[in-house]
């Protein structure tokens, strides 16, 4: 029998799983996660008015209900949980899926004013992270908000912030999020690009769904857009770029309807600072860039300020160091050969893969996981020869339980779900997720016992 430890359960950790147990039949795995919940982003990242997507977590937990898959939540992994050359030691491999836990930086002054938040940090809240609090994002007289940044998590935060209490009633989205987008007064939100239409990270689908709001313009300067050479003729763009740059004209020719909030969608502007106003973040500045002809912009010394008691700076995500790993600092990645963990001095660290955004960087939709972690399971099953001659001690639970964490198992998780159903029941509500740690352990333990 070939143990194997996967840490994070989000899309690439189950996949790494599934790839595991279909390939060998002698594989068994655990897969730990820190949270006593799992799907890792497809739970606390997907938005919860995506409900399609929402969906996938019916194909993830026929993978971690396996009969040769165990999830074994609340283990953290690293400082102040498993130290990982424990870790490696219980299993003949371990696979990192732990993806990217924080935020690229802007490096501008004013960036921590209040006000201003990483997008990451919003869509924590309104995805019950039990890790995020209310930072007061939509709090008293936030009318208008600042988007920087053209990706999808940018698109994803407009849309949240635009729709209204009756649209995500049916949704799960925690109470709290869900009270205070419906009392939230913001009614101009701006979605700022350094760059242009054609260079935009968002998906087709994504940004038309803009348009389909209730109640809400989105609006495009066709003086502004056209400053990309690529915005006047678009037929020489890749299918993509090119598909984005028809929606964005479908927008700048569509009239105003008047409508009671507009999603301003902004092009060749780069922030340079966030401006104070009254103890809170008021305005942005951006400089006006120009295209240099080689994808990129440069500043042009003209600025603007664009008025936002409300700014989510939505940038992109970025890995963070694993405990015991090397790591690249500029890529957020940990080295590797095809999954396998490349050490300091460029060795393979014998047992040791990673898998999805910690291996490659924070792109791609979920399903770019897939060849991901089966790129990495055809690394581990070529060296599980070598690696399983080491034969680690038995179960390795009472070991893990030894460290001091109390892992919470499946019946433990699907606790979670009934108290959620139930939460839900009692405020006439379908799914309500469970915001902290106190009511997802309190559920959790009233199954495991
Ligand atoms: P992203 O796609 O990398 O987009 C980041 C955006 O930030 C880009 O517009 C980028 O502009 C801009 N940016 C970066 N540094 C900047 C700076 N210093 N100043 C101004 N703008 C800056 O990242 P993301 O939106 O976080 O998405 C991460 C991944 O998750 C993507 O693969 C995305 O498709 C995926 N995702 C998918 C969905 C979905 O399918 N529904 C939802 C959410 C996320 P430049 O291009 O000029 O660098």
């Amino acid at each position: 029998m070939l143990r194997v430890a996967v840490v994070g359960s989000g899309p690439s950790g189950c996949y790494t799983a599934q790839s595991l147990v279909q390939r060998d039949p002698g594989v068994h795995v655990d897969v730990l996660d820190r949270l006593p919940c799992p799907y890792g982003l497809v739970r606390y990242g997907v938005a919860p008015d995506h409900e399609k997507i929402k969906s996938l977590q019916g194909a993830l937990r026929t993978v971690l209900e396996h009969e040769r898959v165990r999830f074994l939540g609340g283990v953290p992994v690293g400082p102040g949980g498993v130290p990982a050359d424990r870790l490696r030691r219980l299993y003949h491999a371990v696979v990192y899926c732990v993806g990217a836990a924080t935020d690229r930086r802007l490096g501008i002054p004013g960036e921590d004013l209040p006000g201003s938040w990483p997008a990451t940090g919003f869509v924590s809240w309104y995805s019950a992270h039990p890790d995020a609090a209310d930072a007061g994002y939509v709090q008293g007289g936030v009318r208008s908000a600042v988007v920087i940044g053209v990706g999808n998590v940018a698109v994803d935060v407009v849309r949240m912030l635009a729709r209204g209490a009756a649209e995500l009633t049916g949704t799960d989205i925690p109470e709290a999020a869900l009270g205070a987008l419906a009392a939230s007064r913001v009614r101009e939100i701006h979605m700022v690009g350094r760059r242009g239409p054609s260079q935009a990270r968002f998906t087709t689908r994504e940004l038309r769904e803009l348009g389909g709001l209730p109640d809400t313009d989105v609006l495009v300067d066709p003086a502004e857009a056209a400053l990309d050479p690529a915005y006047r003729d678009p037929a020489a763009l890749p299918a993509g770029p090119r598909r984005n740059v028809e929606a964005v004209r479908g927008f700048a020719t569509a009239p105003a309807t008047g409508a009671a909030r507009r999603i301003r969608l902004r092009f060749f502007l780069r922030p340079v600072e966030l401006l104070p106003r009254g103890g809170r973040v008021g305005a942005v500045r951006f400089e006006r860039t120009a295209p240099d002809g080689h994808g990129g912009v440069t500043g042009t010394g003209r600025y603007e300020d664009i008025e936002a008691r409300l700014v989510l700076r939505s940038v992109g995500y970025r890995g963070v160091p694993v405990a015991g790993l090397p790591f690249d600092a500029t890529s957020g990645t940990v080295p590797h050969l095809a999954g396998r963990v490349l050490g300091e001095g460029g060795g393979v660290v014998p047992g040791v893969y990673v898998a999805g955004w910690i291996k490659r960087g924070p792109t791609g939709v979920i399903g770019t996981n897939r060849p991901c972690a089966k790129e990495t399971v055809t690394s581990l099953l070529a060296d599980a020869p070598v690696l399983i001659r080491a034969e680690p001690p038995g179960d390795p639970l009472p070991a893990l339980r030894a460290e001091g964490v109390r892992p919470v198992p499946w019946a433990g998780w699907r606790a979670i779900e009934r108290a959620e159903a139930e939460l839900g029941g009692r405020l006439g509500r379908g799914v309500v997720k469970l915001p902290d740690w106190e009511s997802l352990l309190r559920a959790a333990g009233a199954a495991s016992g």
